[in-house]
């Protein structure tokens, strides 16, 4: 009966007036889940289910610096291996699926098979976006220009440091030109899928640009020779995206 419900709803709606605290935790949780289903919806690569970025330019635009064949198999198997390997781990890890992939790097002990795929998964969806085919965005923009020689002397000296950072990498990593927090750019390189948004990375700051030196990345094409695509590598970088990144400081 109608006023036996309405005589219910009344008096739930004064105990929750008299115990606020209850209802809003209540509320506060149903807030939460939708804010995160909405930020799901948002951002599909960035929280769990993750899925495989589109890439921004053709896999034979970025010839004859990046080959077809190597970009083919580095976004469409390597970068999909460690996007279905994530969502796999973290079948097994459940407190990952809700939190964005930068939170997971907040973390100081996150399992080694969330960390490597999870780094896996954003280091190249950054990547791609470090690269482009327009000519237009790879010119320097002069206040990026001017960052680069405060904090290096010049362009070809930054240049310079990171391919040997790259060069002198033992193994797989990345070489990353960073934004520390007194605005200043330095360069690092981190090992396997490590970046310097990880909370357990020797040097934070945020990334501007990466270089992937992995063999995968280059050996189709260049076989030992990780020093030629280095300099390669240049050819094709997104300078405008670097500098879209920048904070003002
Ligand atoms: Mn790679």
């Amino acid at each position: 009966m109608w006023y036996v419900q309405r005589a219910i709803i009344y008096i739930m709606v004064t105990i929750g007036g008299l115990y606020p605290d209850n209802l809003s935790t209540n509320e506060l949780i149903s807030i939460k889940d939708i804010q995160n289903k909405e930020s799901k919806i948002q951002d599909s690569q960035n929280s769990y289910p993750f899925s495989l970025p589109s890439l921004p330019y053709s896999t034979s635009s970025l010839e004859p610096w990046i080959d077809r064949e190597t970009m083919e198999i580095h976004w469409g198997k390597h970068h999909k291996t460690y996007v279905d390997n994530l969502n796999n781990a973290c079948l097994q890890h459940a407190e990952f699926q809700n939190i964005s992939i930068e939170n997971i790097f907040a973390r100081l002990n996150i399992p080694e098979i969330i960390k490597n795929n999870a780094g896996g998964h954003w280091n190249h969806s950054f990547f791609w976006k470090c690269m482009t085919d327009n000519s237009q965005r790879k010119k320097m923009p002069i206040h990026l220009q001017q960052i680069i020689q405060s904090s290096f002397g010049s362009l070809d000296e930054m240049k310079n440091e990171m391919e040997r950072q790259g060069q002198a990498r033992f193994g797989s990593g990345w070489v990353w030109l960073i934004q520390k927090n007194n605005g200043q750019l330095a360069i690092l390189s981190t090992a396997n899928q490590d970046n310097p948004l990880m909370k357990s990375s020797n040097v934070q700051g945020k990334p501007l640009l990466v270089i992937d030196v992995w063999e995968h990345a280059y050996y189709l094409k260049y076989k030992n020779s990780r020093s030629t695509f280095l300099s390669n590598f240049w050819n094709v970088v997104d300078w405008e995206a670097v500098a879209e990144r920048l904070s003002s400081t």
